[in-house]
């Protein structure tokens, strides 16, 4: 069977064509644009290709609920021109074949459970720390949802002591998103991350931040495994740092063998997919 698979990212679209057996044939990735731009690009990529469905891992906040009348439209998302946009709704009534949708983290979780560095275990947490801070977890057999989905990266923190930084979130101010996305780190310390590498205090607060989120999701979703992507996450010495954090702050209250000095190094991990954790995933949504 012909599948279709969309990774819809804030900065690209990510189209592809597969098989019910994970394999790709055809991938191109597009810009992301206005969606008078964007969308007659998607649309002639898949036309006449023969898919029978089509799956989408989408940015968000996005309505994921298959009963609402809005399925598959985005939300308040800070792409101003994406809001209320009939993303599920125009791909249907385009394609006209049936079109499923999750949020990018959800999908990339299910990516990491299925193929990736959480293939061993039965759940998995997947966070991104980019642009935005976004979350999604699979577990069960199911990627996480309920109200809506998930918004795991606008948790309150607690701040770093050295920490002056107001927090840049346009809703809640110093949320985590707020205080640990990449544009904060730039905006505090007046250079982009990648060009902050060497300066240690700067990964040290960070990870203090990244590390009160993760003992919060361990505390609410319990996840077998923790993926931690998105360019941020680039810098490797955050890594052990977080780590370290997340095993003091813990404070040995959770007992499990995956929380432990010599295990925590194979619980908090990369991605194990690069690049094609998103079309996976989508082209996985569509076989269900
Ligand atoms: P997006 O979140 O838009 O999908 P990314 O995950 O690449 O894309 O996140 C972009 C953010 O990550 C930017 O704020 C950028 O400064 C930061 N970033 C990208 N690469 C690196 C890197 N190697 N080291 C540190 N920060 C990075
Ligand atoms: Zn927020």
């Amino acid at each position: 069977m012909k599948l279709g698979a969309i990774e819809a990212g804030g900065t690209k679209f990510v189209l592809a064509i597969g098989d019910d057996q994970g394999e790709l044939f055809e991938k191109e990735v597009i810009p992301t644009e206005h969606p008078d731009v964007t969308m007659p690009k998607v649309i002639s990529f898949f036309e006449g290709k023969g898919i029978e469905r089509l799956g989408v891992g989408s940015f968000g906040p996005i309505d994921i609920n298959k009963e609402s009348n809005s399925y598959g439209s985005l939300q308040k998302t800070p792409k101003t021109e994406w809001i209320d946009y009939p993303l599920g709704k125009e791909l249907k009534n385009e394609l006209g074949v049936p079109v499923i949708i999750d949020t990018d983290v959800n999908v990339a979780a299910m990516s990491e459970a299925k193929w990736g560095n959480a293939a061993d275990v039965d759940s998995c947490l997947y966070i991104t720390v980019g642009t935005g801070i976004g979350a999604g977890a699979y577990i069960g057999g199911q990627t996480l949802k309920g109200l809506s989905h998930p918004e795991m990266g606008h948790i309150l923190v607690r701040r770093h002591k050295n920490d002056e930084y107001e927090g840049g979130c346009p809703y809640h101010g110093d949320c985590l998103e707020g205080m640990a996305a990449g544009p904060h780190i730039e905006k505090r310390w007046g250079k982009p991350a990648i060009e902050l590498t060497e300066d240690e205090k700067v990964w040290e607060m960070e990870a203090y931040y990244l590390a009160q989120a993760l003992v919060n999701y361990i505390y609410i979703v319990s996840p077998e495994r923790i993926v931690m992507g998105g360019g941020v996450m680039k810098q490797e010495q955050l890594f052990p740092l977080i780590r370290k954090y997340v095993l003091e702050m813990l404070n040995g209250y959770v007992s499990s063998p995956f929380l432990t000095e010599e295990t925590i190094d194979s619980y908090i991990v990369p991605p194990g997919l690069t690049d094609e954790a998103g079309v996976k995933g989508a082209l996985y949504l569509a076989m269900e």
